[in-house]
């Protein structure tokens, strides 16, 4: 009998990566501004080439990469007619990839993101996030998935509609806050009173994905480990983001002074980069701090994934080629290297 997400948390860590979008946008198959997952319809290879990718590296969740690709997301680009064609894809190119791997335990999830729509000024805002929840919850349900999360939300009262319709499909939620520059959601309520209400009103993990680099999404974790009692999720970007600017929505790159608008938000953050080693510490620091379900979104690489599941005890697929610079012709130490060349590492 397959083990559930909870069971698999009751047990120990889970690893979850994420981040598709810029990960397609950096390949070039996929445009930022938008961020519209159209490679799911035009490049399906690709998708599965990059879930294969970060399953190799350790990753035990395979998110179908629906994720943006909703209705209003779809709207703005004129391709609403695309929404299911695009939906049903992602879902059966993660359900493909788990087929690729039976001897691992891989669970398959769906995704449903901030929808760029809710407001809390307009009532009927809250029917239109309802229904657009409700189509993608019913076409992850219908391919089976073993989860949902609900993540890069800021609004609290958006992820309760988010949580509500996921809950009445009878699934497992994950629900992840992104966290503004204040450390608050944008109706004002701490991470973890926000994620005490969503345990009250049913959900299964709750944390914080997106937006923070690891510091910065460690910071305000242990307010939410503090007021919960259910899992906790934490997936951060994989950018030095600070306490002066800790989302990585808005960066400056001192180093620079070529990048068009100055913002180096989303597509010049390559100097605010984590290296795998960083991201291998947070992934530490949360099994000390008792956080579960541990992740990288946005900027996520399969060498960052591995290094996490390195220091989660594992040895993924890919470990089979982890780093061994004893090998090197310079820096190394076998005994068969030739002197002439290490002695001269240093100069190098
Ligand atoms: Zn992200």
């Amino acid at each position: 009998m397959k083990k559930n997400l909870i069971t698999r948390l009751n047990e120990g860590p889970v690893l979850c990566a994420e981040g598709y979008l810029f990960a397609m946008e950096r390949r070039g198959y996929l445009q930022a501004g938008s961020f519209v997952p159209e490679v799911v319809l035009e490049h399906p290879e690709v998708v599965s080439q990059l879930h294969r990718e970060f399953i190799r590296a350790g990753s035990d969740v395979i998110q179908a990469f629906t994720y943006y690709g909703h209705r209003e997301k779809l709207r703005i680009i004129g391709k609403e007619h695309l929404l299911e064609p695009l939906q049903k894809n992602a879902l059966q190119i993660a359900k493909d990839s788990r087929q690729e791997f039976k001897d691992l335990d891989l669970m398959v999830c769906g995704d449903l993101a901030n929808t760029n729509v809710y407001d809390p000024s307009e009532k009927k805002s809250n029917i239109e996030c309802q229904k657009m929840f409700e189509e993608q919850v019913a076409w992850a349900k219908e391919a089976g998935v073993d989860f949902v999360i609900a993540e890069t939300i800021t609004w609290l009262e958006e992820m309760k509609i988010a949580l509500k319709v996921i809950k009445e499909a009878g699934l497992t939620a994950v629900c992840n806050f992104s966290i503004k520059r204040n450390n608050k959601t944008r109706d004002d309520y701490t991470p973890g009173d926000a994620c005490k209400i969503l345990e009250d009103n049913g959900a299964d993990v709750v944390g914080l994905n997106c937006f923070r680099g690891p510091k910065m999404t460690m910071k305000l974790l242990p307010e939410i480990r503090e007021k919960v009692s259910c899992h906790v999720a934490a997936l951060p970007v994989p950018y030095r983001t600070t306490e002066k600017d800790p989302g990585f929505l808005n960066q400056t790159d001192e180093g620079c002074d070529c990048i068009p608008g100055g913002n180096a938000f989303p597509v010049a953050l390559d100097n605010k980069y984590c290296n795998r080693f960083e991201m291998a510490e947070f992934a530490k620091e949360c099994l000390d701090k008792k956080i579960n379900f541990i992740g990288i979104c946005c900027g996520a690489e399969p060498h960052h994934v591995r290094e996490m599941a390195v220091a989660l005890g594992r040895k993924p697929i890919s470990y089979k080629y982890y780093p061994d610079m004893s090998k090197h012709y310079a820096h190394g130490t076998d005994s068969t290297l030739k002197n002439l060349n290490t002695k001269v590492a240093k100069e190098l």
